[in-house]
């Protein structure tokens, strides 16, 4: 078994042939550990490995690990994101933990995490969570939905919305899953033709230990990987 430097490295690698193959800019993609899980021995060794962007899911696990002293000692920035659903009840606690808010998908959450935001004076910025497939067991507004909420959303003041995220259905096969991330890039430049949100939209959210190769082809701007470097989770 590798360590998780050696299996970072390995991402780190296949991220720049995959950039390379697509004829983009190496600067362009951000690798998101996601880091849900995992203890903070091993966070430990990512972040010291060089990784500056950590992925939770869970609101209470993130609270712990971003108070922790064992990651400050290392004495790096560190950016932490929501990768998972959140509860509007955790809008409060999530603005004050999270530098990017990966899944929005609701005007109502959108409204929650403006409300909060403007009690510190903070302007979250977060993605908007696509749910490509209609799959009822995922989260995620309708990609019909997403201009109308896009819409909504333009007009709170604490809240910027940087661009969108998906969870494509699962395949073992990345091929399966490559019209899912042409889709999202697709509506991307759409709304950014359109010109009705007020938002310049850069930011694509796609890809995960599986298929982020084929993602990054496809245009991802940040990939969420998780069991490729920390191993499979318990
Ligand atoms: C767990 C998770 C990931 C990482 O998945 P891996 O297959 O372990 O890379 C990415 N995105 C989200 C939203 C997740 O919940």
């Amino acid at each position: 078994m590798l360590s998780i430097a050696e299996n970072i490295k390995v991402v780190r690698d296949r991220i720049e042939a995959a950039v390379k193959r697509s004829g983009r800019d190496p600067s362009e993609i951000k690798l998101v550990a996601v880091s849900k899980t995992v203890d903070i021995d091993r966070i430990k060794e990512a972040v010291i490995a060089g990784i500056t962007i950590l992925g939770e899911n869970r609101v209470q696990e993130a609270q712990k690990k971003v108070a922790s002293y064992e990651l400050r000692v290392v004495g790096r920035k560190i950016e932490w994101h929501m990768v998972g659903h959140l509860q509007t009840n955790k809008a409060k606690t999530a603005i004050r933990l999270f530098d990017l808010i990966h899944s929005v998908d609701s005007l109502r959450l959108a409204e929650e995490i403006d409300r909060e935001s403007r009690k510190t004076g903070k302007v979250q910025d977060v993605l908007v969570e696509v749910n490509l497939a209609g799959e009822e067991t995922k989260h995620g507004v309708s990609k019909e939905g997403t201009i109308s909420l896009l819409k909504e959303m333009s007009k709170l003041k604490n809240i910027s919305v940087k661009g969108l995220m998906t969870m494509p259905p699962f395949s073992e096969d990345p091929e399966k899953v490559r019209p899912y991330f042409r889709r999202l890039r697709e509506i991307r430049d759409n709304i950014n033709e359109l010109r009705v949100t007020g938002y310049e939209l850069r930011d694509l959210s796609m890809g995960m230990s599986n298929d982020f190769e084929v993602a990054i082809e496809e245009g991802a701007t940040m990939v969420r990987v998780g069991t490729a470097i920390f191993g499979e989770r318990r």
